[in-house]
């Protein structure tokens, strides 16, 4: 099916939360972006978190609270692009 990348998926779960930094295994989040409302998004836009910083994201609680849709948005993004950096820089199989 188009958007899935399960090695993708395997290796951002083995990464360190991205908000607080919380060691693997983490949460595969796929950020779904402002059009993407009920349609699964992309597997290359999904970024690791902890359950916390998971379940919070979604509920806008705890540490997002504060934040609004576009804030929650834009970190989301920033987050994506980080891990595709990585991801290639490290790629080797
Ligand atoms: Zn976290
Ligand atoms: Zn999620």
């Amino acid at each position: 099916m188009a958007g899935e990348d399960p090695d993708y998926l395997a290796w951002i779960r083995l990464q360190a939360c991205q908000f607080c930094d919380r060691p693997p295994p983490s949460h595969a989040h796929h950020h779904t972006g402002p059009r993407g409302k009920g349609q699964r998004a992309h597997d290359h836009n999904a970024m690791a978190l902890c359950f916390d910083c998971h379940r919070h994201l979604h509920g806008a609680s705890g540490p997002f609270k504060d934040w609004n849709h576009e804030e929650r948005s834009n970190l989301q993004d920033e987050l994506v692009v980080k891990h595709r950096q990585i991801y290639n820089d490290e790629e080797c199989f």
